[in-house]
């Protein structure tokens, strides 16, 4: 395994400690009028909670390169099974996180690859408010839903 640099805490200007020392990316994937949810095991950080596959990047990474590497590791899917629409970044001063907005194709069959995941669901759009949602995902997920495609 490549040596990962990313890993770590950053203190950032917002007054939250955010984990990515070369920022953050995760996959928003999208199916129908459907999103792909991760709940997340209870030993990472805001265990419990629901959010999207993703991580911290790594130096040499772009974010897509870093939200590829993650989501293949937490849940199995590679570049060749989705299609990205765009790239929609929170900027923090030096912190980011970047989410790469995706419509997953039909050969995309994502499942809980390691054990950061308990399980993962497709939910519907306008249910995805109503979970217990991981703190910075809740944070975002109004503005990202609002520019989402039909
Ligand atoms: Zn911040």
């Amino acid at each position: 395994m490549a040596f990962r640099d990313g890993d770590g805490w950053v203190e950032c200007i917002c007054g939250v400690r955010h984990w990515g020392k070369h920022g953050a990316a995760g996959i928003l994937l999208l199916r129908d009028n459907q999103v792909l949810m991760q709940h997340r095991a209870e030993w990472v950080q805001n265990g419990g909670t629901w959010g999207i596959p993703g991580g911290a990047c790594d130096s040499h990474e772009s974010s897509l390169e870093g939200a590829l590497r993650e989501a293949h590791e937490e849940v199995g899917i590679s570049a060749e099974e989705i299609s990205v629409i765009r790239i929609e970044r929170e900027a923090h001063g030096d912190w980011f996180y970047d989410t790469v907005i995706a419509h997953a194709l039909d050969n995309c069959h994502p499942f809980a690859a390691n054990d950061e995941s308990q399980e993962l669901q497709w939910i519907n759009r306008e249910d995805v408010a109503q979970m217990n949602l991981h703190p910075s995902f809740a944070r975002n997920w109004e503005k990202l839903r609002a520019n989402l495609p039909n």
